[in-house]
């Protein structure tokens, strides 16, 4: 059962559908030395996909790689591949009966992969009479670029056929991780929320896509805002992965479809691929972030509270050239009027006593900025009486941000709007100004990526570790979801999606037992 690929051509790798992913896949094998039967029902996407990976070989001075591929229409030819992946569209009912196609054609020990997405490779697996050689193969695109690839085990995938995919996997240059087969894998289901919370933010009227694309950036470091990807993925192509994850696990309402993406598939409001979807891109693709503004020098006195909710915080504001001083210590400097108060506790316990505090001391008009994770802005101004000076933010991606997500009440004065949001600038972060809700924009989503990833692996779709790396390599995120809410405190991310399940008594929010279990492991952070 184990196909030796370890040598020049020794395996010849059948492709059946040669669109965007089959022709991706074919190229990559070829640009790696090996032989390619590559088969379509359609002769002119066939020929399609040939002009395709001949200008991309050409373009890679490899040519001469071209007479390694075998373009086909007879799926008879598929009978002497050792290994055979399937990406044709993404329907159970089309894949099974292809599948018990090349069960008949390619007997074992040849070896029957899927490219799908979302479908069980265990239900693709049995139409065929022998489930131990079939198993996922899941590339991402475009195949000859990203490395990731996961290997997914069916039920009754046999470790030999796993190990025969995995070492194809490292032959293509690629870096196969193994997941279980459970629906979305690793990347699409750890994903989903990235998508989900965004879409549930602009439903709520909290911000814009564009605002929130914007914080994803540019706070916290993404190379591509979720309503910018989504129009690249196709609205269609993610409405339907995420539809499909919530049918197969029987309404989880964190896969829960959105009305809006519902819509925009309606009006064919697609994303690039029609010219509108969340933006517009005829005749121009949506405008560039502005550059952050500089850390600038500058002189006066912040009141901060204790806390350790923005991390960073207290060192940025001594790099920008302010003066600190502590609320619990008072502050009687002669002459020093304070620009502005920071409340950094985060925690509802004794906040609004801080905050009380803090608002009896500063002079009037100076802004009051309050953290806002586990308390939103309107509970704090109920307790505190109606206030002219009073601004939530978000501090926890502050420090390794270039922007940063700020709110306030209808009652916020013009002087103290432009006092937080020069006190911002001043230490080069942009303000974005957002409505109030629970944990803002950036803490809401990356706590619910790092919950997804927690209930994956708690649920044993794949090693801790293994969840990180294909996240980084799949889709691109700037840190592991796992490893992002490790550093940022496990304490502090479960607090944020407490907050969020008390606000909106959803089961959407409750979190993950593994994720529960290590913020109780967690060193007291001393709040
Ligand atoms: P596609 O529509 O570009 O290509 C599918 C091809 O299959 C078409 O050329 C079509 O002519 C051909 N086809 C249809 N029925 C066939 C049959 N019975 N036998 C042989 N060929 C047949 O689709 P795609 O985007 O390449 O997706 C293919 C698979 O890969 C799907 O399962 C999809 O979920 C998965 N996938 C897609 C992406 C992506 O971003 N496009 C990424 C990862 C995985």
């Amino acid at each position: 059962m184990n196909i030796p690929i370890n040598t020049p051509y020794s395996i010849r790798l059948g492709v059946v559908g040669a669109g965007t992913m089959g022709a991706g896949i074919a190229l990559t094998a070829l640009l790696n030395n090996m032989i390619v039967s590559l088969y379509d029902v359609s002769p002119e996407v066939l020929e399609k996909g040939q002009a395709y990976i001949q200008s991309h070989l050409k373009r890679k001075k490899k040519e001469v790689c071209f007479k390694n591929l075998f373009p086909t229409t007879r799926l008879e030819d598929m009978s002497g591949a050792g290994v055979v992946i399937e990406a044709i569209p993404e329907d159970l009912a089309l894949k099974q009966e292809l599948f018990a196609r090349l069960d008949a054609l390619c007997p074992p020990p040849a070896i029957l992969a899927t490219n799908t997405s979302t479908l069980p490779v265990t239900a693709i697996a049995a139409a065929t009479t022998a489930p131990e050689r079939v198993a996922g193969m899941h590339f991402f695109n475009p195949a000859p670029v990203l490395p990731l690839v996961e290997i997914i085990n069916g039920a009754r995938t046999r470790p030999e056929a796993a190990r025969t995919l995995i070492a194809l996997a490292e032959r293509l240059g690629k870096t196969p991780v193994v997941a279980r087969d459970t629906p979305g894998f690793i990347v699409n289901r750890v994903a989903r929320p990235f998508y989900g919370e965004a879409l549930r933010l602009v439903g709520e009227g909290v911000a814009t896509p564009a605002e929130i694309d914007r914080l994803v950036r540019m706070g916290a470091g993404f190379r591509m805002g979720p309503f910018e990807l989504m129009d690249l993925i196709g609205i269609d192509v993610n409405f339907s992965a995420t539809q499909s994850m919530w049918e197969q696990t029987f309404g989880e309402p964190r896969y829960r479809p959105h009305l809006i993406q519902a819509q925009m598939v309606q009006q064919k409001a697609l994303g690039r691929k029609t010219g509108r979807g969340f933006y517009s891109y005829d005749p121009t693709p949506p405008a560039v972030d502005p550059a952050p503004p500089r850390l600038a020098k500058r002189s006066g006195v912040l009141i901060l509270s204790g806390g350790s909710w923005a991390p960073g915080l207290e060192t940025l504001c001594r790099q920008a050239g302010y003066t600190l001083q502590r609320l619990e210590e008072g502050w009687n400097e002669p002459g020093a009027t304070p620009l502005a108060g920071i409340v950094q506790s985060g925690r509802r316990e004794g906040l609004a006593e801080q905050v009380a505090l803090m608002d009896i001391r500063l002079p009037p008009d100076v802004p009051l900025l309050v953290q806002c994770s586990d308390i939103g802005l309107y509970e704090v101004a109920a307790r505190l009486g109606r206030s002219r000076r009073l601004v939530g933010f978000d501090g926890l991606f502050l420090a390794s941000g270039r922007a940063a997500s700020l709110t306030a009440t209808e009652e916020l004065s013009r002087t103290a709007r432009a006092g937080s949001e020069a006190l911002l600038s001043s230490l080069g972060r942009l303000s974005v100004w957002v409505q109030d809700s629970p944990g803002l924009v950036l803490p809401r989503i990356i706590a619910m990526l790092a919950n997804e990833a927690a209930f994956a692996a708690g649920e044993g779709v794949a090693a801790a570790e293994t969840i990180d790396t294909a996240m980084q390599l799949g889709t691109n995120y700037p840190h592991g979801p796992l490893a992002w809410a490790r550093e940022l405190g496990y304490a502090r991310v479960t607090t944020v999606l407490d907050h969020l399940r008390e606000e909106y008594g959803e089961e959407r929010y409750r979190v993950a037992p593994l994720l529960r279990r290590w913020s109780r492991l967690e060193p007291d952070s001393g709040e």
